[in-house]
């Protein structure tokens, strides 16, 4: 990435890498160097060394200086540790105990928090805050080629807890990089691109997606630390200002709602549509993506969402095609360059099409361990070295997958038959009633478990009974599918990347059960 950056700055001195919409200031590839190489020395000096050795350095910090620290960790040979700025303390407090890092590095912003964390700690771990970024010092950076070593841990990310407490991924600078190039070659990121991020900077999707593909192949990021749908239309409005956004279903949600509520039928309704109708690439992951939403969103702007696919551990490994008509409705599409995907079905390969198995990856992009966590990382790769993600697909003749969820939350068990939770939810979300629902598996003596459906009716409507629910989706879905228990709730829980986390979800609503 340090090669890339210098190869930007060198080629065009005053290409902006990165607009910061809280400073309101933007940075150019050169200065963001420059500041990399500054704090790059202050953190080195702060712990009296020269290298720090894959040492792990946690940091709060949002926009232009985020990028810095994390960059600047990385030319000083230690492990970035992103922490998630909307976190309790508590929440923090586990991923700066589990990563044990060397320094926490607090930007002002979060200062109020601070103390609390410095209490809670239970070493003593040196704190930082980024106002030492004095810019009037400009060190040069080493020079990162040839002998820069790739092969070395570079950042680690914790996986969202869905299913299980947060595990620290461990990547390399390699796995980055091939993370970040093999999108770029499948969406063909350029300078003259401009990419809205709006996404959390402690997640693979704004980490990668955002930063690092963009910043590797030259694409100008505006970083906004917060999304918020009115300033996201007005920046489309502003035709021809950025060319990408990638974000996940719930902020199309929100986009699609705000449109509804504040743009249709203004003055502004003309614009914004083709505001949003003149970006090059808009694109959908993090979770299943809701037909009605990517229908509703396409009607607005004549967008076709693409849909991808991946996670912490692999970074993407499936996506939908740049062209308009690989974008299918309720798949994730196809393999990315370079990472090879399979499924298998009690430890043999599924060949055949639109039959279910789990999916395996392997290539440069998978990640090297669980940190701190020997068995949990070797229980999680086959014996010939492919990962297993957890996840169950089934792939239709082009090759093209369909998520069928997780094995142990989506798939359901019930009377012998095996039930995606995700389909059943796709085809709920069709009922123009409904705006939000979670498919659980509950256990039961029976049955195994049953299918209980938790809804959000949408406002203004009458919610259905379980009856008239149960007739109005066996027209279009096999009985043993349609839920045989509902529960009617004012809104679904979501995590900063719009996931459910459905064992919480059960607990919460079903305490005998679970
Ligand atoms: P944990 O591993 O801690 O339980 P997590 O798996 O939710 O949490 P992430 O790595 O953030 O943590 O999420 C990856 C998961 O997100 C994938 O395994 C998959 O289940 C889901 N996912 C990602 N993209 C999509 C998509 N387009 N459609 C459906 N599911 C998706
Ligand atoms: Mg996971």
């Amino acid at each position: 990435i340090f090669v890339a950056a210098q190869q930007h700055a060198k080629s065009n001195p005053k290409k902006i890498a990165v607009v910061d919409s809280v400073k309101q200031q933007s940075f150019t590839f050169t200065q963001l160097l420059e500041d990399v190489a500054a704090l790059r020395k202050g953190i080195l000096e702060q712990l009296g060394v020269s290298d720090l050795e894959e040492r792990r350095i946690a940091f709060l910090a949002t926009g232009y200086d985020y990028v810095v620290t994390q960059w600047a960790t990385w030319a000083a040979g230690g492990i970035a540790v992103p922490l998630c700025t909307s976190h309790p303390v508590a929440e923090l407090l586990y991923v700066i105990e589990d990563s044990d890092p060397s320094l926490v590095i607090i930007h002002p912003t979060f200062e109020k928090i601070a103390p609390g964390l410095r209490e809670g700690c239970s070493t003593d771990i040196p704190f930082m805050g980024l106002d030492p970024l004095s810019r009037n010092e400009k060190p040069s950076l080493p020079s990162f080629s040839p002998s820069f070593p790739v092969t070395r841990r570079a950042l680690m990310i914790y996986t969202s807890g869905t299913t299980s407490r947060p595990k620290g991924c461990v990547t390399t600078h390699e796995n980055i990089t091939f993370q970040a190039s093999s999108l770029v070659k499948a969406w063909k990121y350029s300078p003259s691109d401009y990419l809205i991020h709006v996404l959390p900077l402690h997640h693979i999707h704004g980490i990668v997606n955002g930063l690092v593909a963009s910043l590797l192949s030259g694409t100008t990021v505006e970083m906004r630390p917060k999304f918020d749908p009115a300033e996201i239309w007005n920046r489309w409005q502003d035709r021809g200002s950025s060319t990408m956004f990638f974000a996940v279903p719930t902020i199309y949600s929100r986009l699609n709602d705000y449109f509804d509520s504040n743009i249709r039928g203004t003055d502004k309704e003309d614009a914004a549509r083709a505001g949003a109708q003149a970006l090059r690439l808009i694109v959908s992951g993090s979770a299943a993506l809701p037909t009605p939403i990517k229908a509703k969103f396409a009607e607005i702007s004549g967008q076709t969402l693409l849909e991808r696919y991946g996670m912490t551990e692999i970074g993407m490994a499936l996506s939908c095609g740049l062209e308009v008509e690989k974008r299918i409705d309720g798949s994730v599409g196809w393999p990315l360059p370079g990472v090879e995907v399979r499924l298998t079905k009690d430890g043999s390969i599924v060949d055949a099409h639109d039959e279910e198995g789990m999916i395996e990856i392997k290539g440069g992009n998978v990640f090297i361990e669980y940190w701190r966590k020997p068995e949990a990382t070797s229980s999680e790769f086959t014996s010939d070295g492919w990962f297993k993600t957890g996840d169950v697909a089934k792939r239709d003749v082009t090759g093209a997958y369909f998520i069928q969820g997780r094995a142990s939350v989506d798939i359901i068990k019930s009377g012998g038959y095996k039930i995606s939770a995700l389909e059943v939810e796709r085809k709920m979300l069709a009922l123009d009633t409904i705006q939000e629902v979670a498919v659980v598996g509950l256990a039961d003596q029976e049955w195994g478990q049953r299918v209980a459906a938790v809804v959000k009716f949408r406002d203004g409507t009458t919610p259905l009974e379980l009856s008239a629910l149960r007739s109005e989706l066996k027209q279009d879905m096999a009985a043993y599918k349609v839920p045989t228990v509902l529960k009617v709730v004012s809104g679904i829980e979501r995590n900063a990347m719009g996931k459910i986390n459905k064992k919480i979800l059960v607990q919460k609503l079903w305490p005998e059960i679970s």
